[in-house]
């Protein structure tokens, strides 16, 4: 089979599959998710595909009650704000994704560090569903 291009595209497709996939540059080992064709540490464009443990910590987050459209349509909103992190994967690789399994009303009870966990979330955005990166707290069930 032929390796798939390092692409938001592919990235997505691997999203769908319930597999967090990233590229490993495999000059400086340094590991991107989403993947990146070439390695901006050194330059190089001998990467290749890794799937992640999908273990990670809580670097940062910020709650969003005022939602676009397409996330108040979801539910999300002043009533019911949404989180969005970013987390860094035990392979060291950063990534934005949603929040789930926080009170989001309560902010001060999420704290930077927690230990998550890679959660595949499928949301309906109208034009078809799509599947959205998600970590949740680890052992949350
Ligand atoms: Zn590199």
């Amino acid at each position: 089979m032929e390796p798939r291009p390092f692409t938001d595209h592919s990235f997505q497709a691997y999203l769908r599959e319930g597999k967090l996939m990233g590229s490993r540059c495999l000059a400086c080992q340094a590991v991107f998710v989403p993947p990146r064709a070439l390695c901006p540490q050194c330059d190089q464009s001998n990467m290749e595909w890794e799937l992640m443990e999908g273990r990670g910590k809580l670097v940062a987050f910020t709650c969003i009650a005022i939602g676009t459209p397409a996330m108040l349509k979801l539910g999300y909103g002043r009533e019911n704000p949404y989180c969005t992190g970013v987390v860094e994967l035990e392979e060291k690789a950063r990534v934005v994704a949603r929040i789930e399994g926080v009170d989001t009303r309560n902010p001060g009870t999420i704290s930077v560090g927690m230990p998550l966990q890679v959660d595949f979330l499928q949301e309906d955005s109208g034009s078809g569903s799509r599947t959205v990166l998600a970590f949740k707290p680890l052992h949350a069930g």
